[in-house]
């Protein structure tokens, strides 16, 4: 399999779901992401199996803009916490926080101004959604067609994993001719870190 650290993040970020590809792009563009935003982010990582040591490597060389005292006294501890490396409660020692399901993410207080945590298919204008989707490479009509629906319906879930089902067809259409796969991982993605699970096996 492929390394999980912090400089294999920028090309891992082809599998991840739109709200964290979302997360890092934010964080590529302003160099800087808010505190529920970064939660966010590091539970995920840490979900794909980044490292601690890895995890503050990554932070410490996005936030380019920020000198190593203000890093060290302002954002580390927070990325150690999230990992269980320090505080909390005894039985979140050494374990610390599950990283967010989509269901936390959808029902969570939105984003406001400079803020870009939750799940970009509730929380974005659905033409802002249509043109990032876009700008990702899914083009097809049906598909964008069946996303403004499903988001009309407040079916936000379903619209991510319709986007999924697109980008991963050819790949999906092999496991399951060929059987590869029970299936149980071939349900509905209702976790971040399944959607990158899944296509990045899809795709490796
Ligand atoms: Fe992320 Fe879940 Fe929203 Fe997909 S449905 S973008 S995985 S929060």
């Amino acid at each position: 399999g492929a390394t999980i650290n912090a400089a294999s993040i920028d090309s891992l970020s082809q599998h991840f779901p739109l709200c964290m590809q979302n997360l890092h792009r934010e964080l590529r563009k302003n160099s800087h992401l808010k505190h529920f935003g970064r939660l966010q982010y590091t539970l995920f990582l840490k979900g794909i199996g980044l490292s601690l040591e890895e995890c503050l490597v990554f932070w410490r060389r996005s936030f380019k803009l920020i000198q190593d005292d203000k890093f060290n006294k302002e954002y580390k501890y927070n990325i150690r916490h999230a990992y269980g490396d320090v505080g909390g409660d005894a039985n979140k020692r050494g374990r610390g926080y599950t990283p967010y399901a989509c269901q936390k993410l959808l029902t969570e207080a939105p984003p406001g101004p400079g803020q870009s945590h939750g799940c970009p298919y509730k929380t974005f204008s659905v033409d802002n959604l249509i043109q990032t989707l876009q700008a990702t490479g899914v083009s097809d009509r049906d598909v964008l067609k069946g996303v403004r629906e499903d988001v009309a319906r407040m079916r936000y879930h379903i619209a991510c994993n319709r986007v999924f089902e697109y980008a991963h067809k050819a790949e999906l259409k092999k496991v399951k001719d060929e059987n590869l796969w029970p299936a149980a991982e071939l349900d509905t993605i209702l976790h971040p870190n399944s959607y990158f699970k899944r296509s990045f096996l899809l795709k490796n």
